[in-house]
C-alpha cells in the first residue's frame, strides 16, 4: 500500500481511537451489571469419544446447521447464565476473520460479537485498514457470556473450539486476526504472552494468524494503540500476500 495512505490511515486510525472520558471505569465485556451473575453449575464434560464424535458432527456441517447447532448448544453449562448464544457476523466469505475472546453484556443483549465499546474500537480498527465491518467475518472463542465478564475456562474454551473451527472452514479466511491474549492463546493453542505472540505471522493449518491487542485493552491503555497499528500493518501486508 501507498506508504502516504498508509500514514493518513494511521493518523485517522489514532485520532479516531481517542480514549473516552470514562475509559478507566472498565469497558467493553467489563460493561456487565453489578450484581454477580452466579457461575454455571458444573456440567459433566462428554467423553473422548463422544467429544470425538461430536466433532466430527460439528465438522460436517453448513451454516444453517452450524447456526441451529449453536443456537442449541447447553453443552459447557454458560447457556444457563447467558440471555442468548452470539454466534458471529460479517461476510461469510470474506479474506479476513476477526476472532475475539466472549460476548460481553451488550453483545449477550443483542445476539452479536463486538457491539460495545470495544465492538466501535474494532469497527475504527478495521476501517484503519480500509474495510468495512461487513466485509469482515467476526467470531469468538466463546459463543456465551461468561460470568461477571470473566476469563472462559479452559474447558469451555474447548468444548467451544468445534464451532469456531467450523465457522474458519466455512469462511475459508486469507488471515486471521487475533483480537487480545485470549482469543491468540486458545486459537494457537500456547500459553505464550501476547507481548511475545505479537510481530509474527502465526499459522492456524494454512491460515496466517496476526496477533494484535484487544480493543477493550486498547480503550484502558491507548499509549498502546501504536503497537497495535504496527500489528494491523503486518496483517495488510500479509493479507496483501495471500492471494485473491
Ligand atoms: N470482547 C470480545 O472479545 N468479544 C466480543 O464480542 C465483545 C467484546
Amino acid at each position: 500500500m501507498d506508504p502516504k495512505r498508509l500514514n493518513r490511515l494511521h493518523d485517522l486510525g489514532l485520532t479516531t481511537w481517542a480514549p473516552r472520558a470514562d475509559a478507566r471505569r472498565g469497558v467493553a465485556r467489563a460493561g456487565g451489571p453489578a450484581t454477580r451473575m452466579p457461575e454455571p453449575v458444573a456440567v459433566a464434560a462428554p467423553s473422548a469419544e463422544a467429544a470425538g464424535e461430536r466433532g466430527r458432527t460439528i465438522a460436517g456441517m453448513d451454516w444453517t446447521d452450524l447456526k441451529a447447532a449453536v443456537k442449541g448448544c447447553t453443552v459447557c453449562g454458560l447457556r444457563a447464565g447467558c440471555t442468548q448464544t452470539v454466534f458471529g457476523v460479517g461476510d461469510e466469505s470474506a479474506r479476513w476473520m476477526v476472532v475475539g475472546e466472549a460476548p460481553g453484556a451488550e453483545e449477550d443483549r443483542q445476539g452479536e460479537p463486538f457491539v460495545g465499546r470495544a465492538g466501535q474500537l474494532l469497527n475504527s480498527m478495521i476501517g484503519a485498514m480500509g474495510m468495512k465491518r461487513e466485509q469482515v467475518y467476526i467470531a469468538n472463542i466463546l459463543k456465551c457470556r461468561p460470568p461477571n465478564n470473566r476469563d472462559p475456562k479452559p474447558e469451555e474454551a474447548e468444548l467451544c473450539r468445534p464451532y469456531l473451527e467450523r465457522q474458519i472452514a466455512l469462511v475459508r479466511p486469507r488471515i486471521i486476526l487475533a483480537v487480545g491474549r485470549i482469543a491468540a492463546q486458545n486459537l494457537l493453542h500456547t500459553d505464550v504472552t501476547i507481548g511475545r505472540l505479537r510481530g509474527t505471522v502465526h499459522k492456524l493449518g494454512e491460515t496466517p494468524v496476526v496477533v494484535t491487542y484487544h480493543p477493550a485493552y486498547l480503550l484502558r491503555s491507548p499509549g498502546e494503540k501504536r503497537k497495535a497499528w504496527e500489528d494491523l500493518k503486518l496483517a495488510m501486508n500479509v493479507a496483501k500476500g495471500a492471494g485473491p
